[in-house]
């Protein structure tokens, strides 16, 4: 009999459920979005029941569709948008407010204060993370000082604080489990990566109560069981997303990496069981822990990437939709040297210059439309460039191919351009659901489906890119990326 594997994917903007089969085609996808609430300029928030239901629909809808017995369906893995902060009650299981999700900024001048306090330094050797209010540890905080029954419900031991997986998996065993797993732990603040403990000095700092926290368990293990239609099946996996990007693309080695193109990019470096400090504004995080295994990475984000694609289309409407600018980049005069930086929010590693705004330079007479695009189109594989610049001079491990994922690559004028930048392979997997994948491969694993060692032959290549312009000219254009990003540096600064 076949087995089958559930993957839940709780997204930043939707919740999808999957079906894979364990060649991991997938069998069903469904997905529902769900609304997004700006309070306030710079805050971010999600109705945590709103999240929950929308899982909850898009897994009745998957169930709906499999027609065959539900007892080959064998395990379930859950990925989730990292950092993102709930807190509830124990007993009534209702939210004390709403989700407050990482890109919420309405803590900045709390972390900037334990900035002065010269705190960063502490933070930064036992998380591995930047003190910033991207993380979850000071939107807990935010809870406790703004919700007076949250802060007296922490005295009588009934506050739960959990990230998204942890929030679902409460909800989805029936309050029997209150856990999480070490890749999630890792984004917390709160967590310490060597030890691998909730970490007393850190608690302390933001103010939160160790009894609040889930236990915390490898990425492949058990979670708790869930009863579907009186059938019992066990969460076997769980990872946060772009870890379990990781993991779907089986850069199960040392120095493999995989970068996601999708609003913004995410590059993550398998650094094997050794945690590398970063001297170039990158982070260092828990990939995953299989057994008593530990894997680290190093992560390093690009903010624009699709959203630059975005703004061709919404903002500037120069293309009728993001698929349409391949074909325009392709039209485009090679000869035309534009450069577009697209820091719309400021620039991230190796830069951090949140002050920089973007700019188009090299403008001529004919430049046009095709021209813009395909200089947008190239900001993503200079920027993918700096960041993995970044990353091998941290890890000093020389990258032979770059693994892909994500709405934007699958452009081929894009991922053709990117390897021509990095000299390198581009790998672009089948299955474009890395996260999906890889936690329904944590699953598989913790429910004896699979061996990690069989995974390589699961993942399935869909197209190789070769560099197919020369070094010396690639340095040259890169050299001029670099120029232009200084340029609208010195404009804003
Ligand atoms: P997210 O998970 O961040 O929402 P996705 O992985 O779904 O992102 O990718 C969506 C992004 O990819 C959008 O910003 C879109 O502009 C961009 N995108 C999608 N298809 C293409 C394409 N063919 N070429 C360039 N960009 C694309």
């Amino acid at each position: 009999m076949e087995n089958y594997i559930i993957s839940l994917d709780q997204g930043t903007t939707s919740s999808r459920s999957i079906i894979f089969d364990s060649n991991s085609n997938i069998i069903s996808i469904h997905q529902k979005e769900f609304k997004q609430i700006f309070p306030k300029s710079g805050w971010v928030e999600h109705d945590p029941l709103e999240i929950l239901n929308s899982q909850k629909r898009t897994l009745n809808s998957v169930l709906k569709d499999f027609s065959f017995d539900k007892k080959s369906i064998k395990t379930i893995g859950i990925t989730n948008q990292r950092e993102t902060i709930v807190a509830w009650n124990k007993n009534n299981g209702l939210p004390y407010y709403n989700a407050i999700v990482w890109q919420d900024t309405r803590t900045s001048d709390f972390c900037k204060n334990l900035i002065d306090k010269n705190l960063s330094k502490t933070i930064l050797d036992k998380t591995g993370l930047v003190l910033d209010s991207y993380f979850s540890a000071s939107k807990m905080n935010w809870i406790l000082e703004n919700c007076p029954k949250a802060k007296e419900d922490v005295e009588k031991g009934e506050l739960l604080f959990g990230t998204i997986d942890s929030w679902l998996i409460w909800n989805l065993t029936d309050r029997k489990s209150f856990v999480t797993d070490v890749s999630n732990a890792s984004r917390t603040l709160l967590f310490n990566i060597d030890t691998l403990e909730w970490d007393d000095e850190l608690l302390e700092i933001f103010g939160i109560n160790k009894n609040c926290l889930p236990e915390v368990k490898a990425s492949s293990d058990y979670f708790g069981e869930v009863n579907i239609e009186n059938h019992i099946i066990p969460i076997n996996g769980v990872a946060g997303d772009q870890q379990a990007a990781l993991f779907g693309q089986c850069c199960f080695e040392k120095g493999m990496a995989k970068n996601t193109y999708g609003t913004g990019c995410f590059m993550l470096m398998n650094t094997g069981n050794e945690r590398i400090e970063s001297h170039n504004g990158l982070l260092s995080t828990i990939a995953w822990k299989i057994g008593n295994q530990v894997t680290y990475a190093l992560e390093g984000s690009v903010f624009v990437a699709g959203s630059a694609i975005q703004w061709l289309r919404d903002g500037l409407q120069i293309i009728e939709n993001a698929t349409a600018s391949e074909k325009l980049a392709k039209e485009a005069n090679p000869n035309n040297e534009v450069y577009v930086v697209p820091a719309f929010v400021g620039l991230g590693a190796p830069y951090w210059d949140m002050n920089a705004r973007g700019g188009i330079l090299g403008l001529t007479r004919d430049t046009g439309i095709a021209e813009i695009t395909k200089a947008t189109l190239d900001s993503l594989a200079y920027q993918t460039k700096d960041v993995l610049n970044a990353m091998m001079k941290d890890s000093k491990i020389d990258l032979k191919i770059l693994r892909v994922d994500g709405g934007a690559s699958a452009n081929n004028y894009l991922m053709q351009f990117q390897s021509d930048m990095l000299q390198i392979q581009i790998d672009r997997p089948i299955c474009k659901e890395s996260t999906a994948l890889g936690v329904a491969f944590l699953a598989g694993i913790g429910a004896g489906i699979w061996k990690k060692e069989e995974l390589h032959n699961i993942r399935k290549v869909e197209k190789v890119f070769e560099p197919n312009l020369d070094e010396k000219t690639s340095e040259i254009k890169y050299q001029k990326w670099e120029k232009a990003v200084e340029v609208i540096r010195s404009w804003t600064n």
